[in-house]
């Protein structure tokens, strides 16, 4: 056979449908997607299609394979200029590149589905760092609700009306964060603790083109921000500096914390099948989060409150771990203390508190390691890491050492911890 009739499947991202969660390209295991302002885009050198990326993708915009001569594979840069994915080629043109009609034949696309596909999977090489990701569940609890996804897409967004928009830190600080309450009318929007949804900002980006939407965990539990209404709630940072502190100003959350009363937001969604709560009784829920991180725990809190006040629901132990840089920064501070102490367990960090030594939240879980252990060994707790994504291993790794220190062989429950959908990372 000639190196041109070699048959590849080229692992491709739709850029109509992706919103650029950066999702996918957290999980890789080997590094194989990238993106620029415009696109995400996968690397054919470097995937092994082990997988990995599609279940968590939570638009289905990963889910694209196309049979390609392997030297006619699209490259990086052709794939970050695209708008839309380049139609499949057809067996005359496969042909014309030297690949042979068996190839063809035997080529997973033709055969059909991520099955196929899944068994060409190469696993990936066992890596020495330590992989935070690897522990992360793509499976919801046991007992969690049936999701609804997908309802609505970037092509068809269904409209929802701003009847609150309220800022919930102190004023003047940097991270300015406001609580938007958004009501669906007689529309369709069935949503669980733990989902999110994307707002699509009015206008075009530098290219022209229409922005395209981001992504917002929902702040409020099942049965409404307000209960019995068809209405949720986001936690949403005005965005005003980039990763690296430099002044910008962020499409949609400027937009989304400057939007009125009344006014018409278009959203998709919902998404997420995996970060939902777990509803059999006595079983417990660790939440740590940051900042707007805090958004998926507040729905979680809120519905096991409203389920407490009916007296005919037992749930377990409730443990939150939450910092910001300072407490007048950290979102719903207020409202947090008013919450009974018998019905969660609430550790707070300030990592920039003047005069005070920097606490992250992984050091406050370090200092309950004894609290920490049993809810690590009771197949009943559920673990949810919500916030920057730099926050992400840290925390993983205080788990890690809390259950090393307690004598617990961490490699076998953090696989259990990922299989019985127990551990639930959520960092962007
Ligand atoms: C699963 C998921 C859930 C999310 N949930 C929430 C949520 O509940 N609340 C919330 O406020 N955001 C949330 N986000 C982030 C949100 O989708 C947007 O990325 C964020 O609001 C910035 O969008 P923008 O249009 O304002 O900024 P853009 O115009 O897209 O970006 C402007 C610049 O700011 C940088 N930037 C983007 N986000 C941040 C950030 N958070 N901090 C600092 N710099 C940033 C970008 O890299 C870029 O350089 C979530 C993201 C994901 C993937
Ligand atoms: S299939 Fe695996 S290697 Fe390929 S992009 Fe997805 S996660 Fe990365
Ligand atoms: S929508 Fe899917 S393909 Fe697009 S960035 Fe998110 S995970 Fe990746």
């Amino acid at each position: 056979m000639t190196t041109e009739a070699v048959l590849i499947q080229q692992h491709l991202i739709d850029p109509e449908i992706c919103i650029r969660c950066n999702t996918c390209e957290s999980v890789c295991p080997v590094g194989a997607i990238t993106h620029d302002s415009r696109n995400y885009v996968v690397d054919a050198e470097k995937c092994n299609l082990c997988m990995a990326c599609v279940p968590p993708c939570p638009t289905g915009s990963i889910d694209n394979w196309r049979s390609m001569p392997k030297v006619k594979a699209y490259s990086i840069e052709e794939q970050l200029t695209w708008d839309d994915l380049p139609a499949p080629l057809s067996e005359a043109d496969l042909q014309a590149n030297g690949v042979n009609s068996e190839a063809i034949a035997q080529a997973p696309e033709a055969s059909g589905g991520s099955e196929a596909k899944a068994s060409a999977a190469v696993s990936a090489s066992g890596e020495a760092v330590f992989n935070s990701s690897a522990y992360g569940a793509t499976l919801p609890p046991w007992s969690a609700a049936h999701a609804y996804t997908n309802l609505y897409g970037p092509k068809k967004p269904t409209q929802a009306t701003v009847v609150g928009n309220f800022k919930v830190n102190e004023a003047g600080t940097t991270n300015e964060t406001h609580h938007i309450v958004i009501d669906f009318g007689s529309m369709p929007f069935p949503v669980l603790e733990g989902q999110s949804v994307a707002i699509v900002p009015p206008g075009v980006d530098a290219l022209g083109k229409p922005h395209h939407a981001r992504q917002y965990s929902i702040a409020s539990p099942r049965n409404g921000e307000r209960a019995g209404y068809n209405n949720l709630s986001l936690t949403v940072k005005r965005v005003t500096e980039d990763h690296d502190g430099k002044p910008v100003q962020g499409v949609c959350s400027n937009y989304l914390c400057d939007v009125k009363v009344g006014d018409t937001l278009q959203v998709i969604g919902p998404f997420g099948s995996s970060f939902l709560m777990p509803n059999h009784p006595k079983s417990n829920i660790v939440m740590i989060c940051t900042g707007t991180g805090s958004a998926p725990m507040r729905g979680m809190t809120e519905w096991r409150r409203r389920l407490r006040q009916t007296g005919k629901f037992e749930g377990g132990k409730l443990m939150l771990f939450f910092g910001a840089r300072t407490q007048e920064e950290l979102p719903y501070f207020g409202p947090l203390l008013k919450l009974p102490k018998d019905f969660i367990d609430i550790n707070f960090t300030f990592s920039r508190t003047p005069g005070q030594p920097k606490r992250y939240v992984q050091d406050a879980m370090r200092e309950r390691a004894a609290d920490l252990v049993p809810l690590l060994k009771d197949p009943h707790s559920f673990f949810y890491v919500c916030g920057l994504k730099s926050m992400e291993e840290g925390v993983v790794l205080a788990l890690h050492d809390v259950a090393t220190q307690a004598g617990l062989n961490w490699e076998q429950l953090g696989q259990s911890l990922k299989q019985e959908g127990r551990l639930h990372l959520e960092t962007y």
